[in-house]
């Protein structure tokens, strides 16, 4: 099974995506962390996106295309899970033809549906865990407070990209540039919508319910 999530920035794309990967044992390549940690460790392709990102935009399709094949083919085995990619047309085709080349396919496109006031809401409050990337607000604390639920770290930071300019760029070139591909996926007929509004929990069942055919 190869999925992929779609939503804009704030939708939570990255909670159900680690949610999922858990549940259907599918390896998660999200792109953004993967860059943020090449950003962390100071590597050349760090060094090279780091103005980029911290500014809330994001690196070239190559780059991005370069990451996603070289996870691609180390998980095509066992399925993945996409989150951050594709995130333009160009990248989207691409993606597709990655697959194919494989010898695999995409499953289905899981939409994340969220009003654009509570992702900005959502995004100004949010912390990330500083050793596992899983994300925060104050209406979705962890369980137990000062503790990451997913590794039990007690490290949380702001991100770079979540500082209000750079917020309202993410949403704009979200606009732009990927809110194009729930068109491109309705018409290849692999796109799913959910109700991102919810709870993280309600949000899951929403997505279990969709996937309930593909076990
Ligand atoms: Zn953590």
């Amino acid at each position: 099974m190869n999925l992929i999530l779609l939503g804009p920035p704030g939708s939570g794309k990255g909670t159900q995506a680690r949610l999922i990967r858990d549940q259907h044992g599918l390896v998660l390549i999200a792109t953004g962390d993967i860059l943020r940690e090449e950003v962390q460790k100071e590597t050349p392709l760090g060094l090279e996106v780091k103005g980029i990102m911290d500014a809330g935009l994001y690196p070239s399709d190559d780059i991005i295309l370069e990451i996603f094949e070289k996870h691609l083919r180390q998980a095509k085995n066992q399925g993945v899970i996409l989150d951050g990619v594709p995130r333009t047309l160009n990248q989207a085709e691409k993606v597709d033809k990655m697959f194919e080349k494989l010898g695999t396919e995409l499953t289905m496109v899981i939409q994340l549906a969220v009003d654009e006031k509570e992702l900005i809401n959502r995004l100004s409050n949010r912390q990330v865990c500083k050793s596992c990337g899983a994300s925060y607000t104050i209406d979705l604390p962890p369980r137990v407070v000062g503790m990451c639920d997913a590794c039990s770290g007690s490290d949380f930071v702001r991100r770079a990209d979540d500082a209000p300019e750079a917020v309202k760029t993410r949403l704009d070139v979200y606009n732009e540039r990927t809110k194009p591909l729930i068109d491109y996926y309705a018409r290849h007929n692999r796109l799913r919508s959910v109700d991102g509004m919810k709870s993280v929990d309600q949000v899951n069942e929403q997505i279990e319910i969709l996937l309930r055919d593909f076990q």
